[in-house]
């Protein structure tokens, strides 16, 4: 298991700058299974959001099959 200080950390490094393919990799996966940092993902997206006035990104994403939906699309703060 990943350890969930450094992806949140990574997650706030997103915020100022592209990671590379393997640091977001190994992010999206984490995301994809943890609760905790999904929800803190979120709130930098609100928090991102409510900066650039962008409209709300909406997925209609099945979070309760984790394996089958590891889709980096589903992280926008990611930059990817
Ligand atoms: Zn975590």
């Amino acid at each position: 298991m990943s350890n969930c200080k450094q992806m949140t950390r990574s997650l706030s490094d997103a915020m100022d700058r592209q990671l590379d393919a393997e640091q977001s990799e190994i992010l999206v996966r984490h995301l994809v299974v943890c609760t905790g940092c999904r929800r803190f993902h979120d709130q930098l997206i609100t928090i991102r959001l409510g900066m650039r006035d962008l409209p709300p990104i909406r997925r209609s994403s099945n979070v309760s099959s984790p394996d089958e939906s590891c889709d980096a699309q589903a992280f926008p703060a990611l930059n990817l």
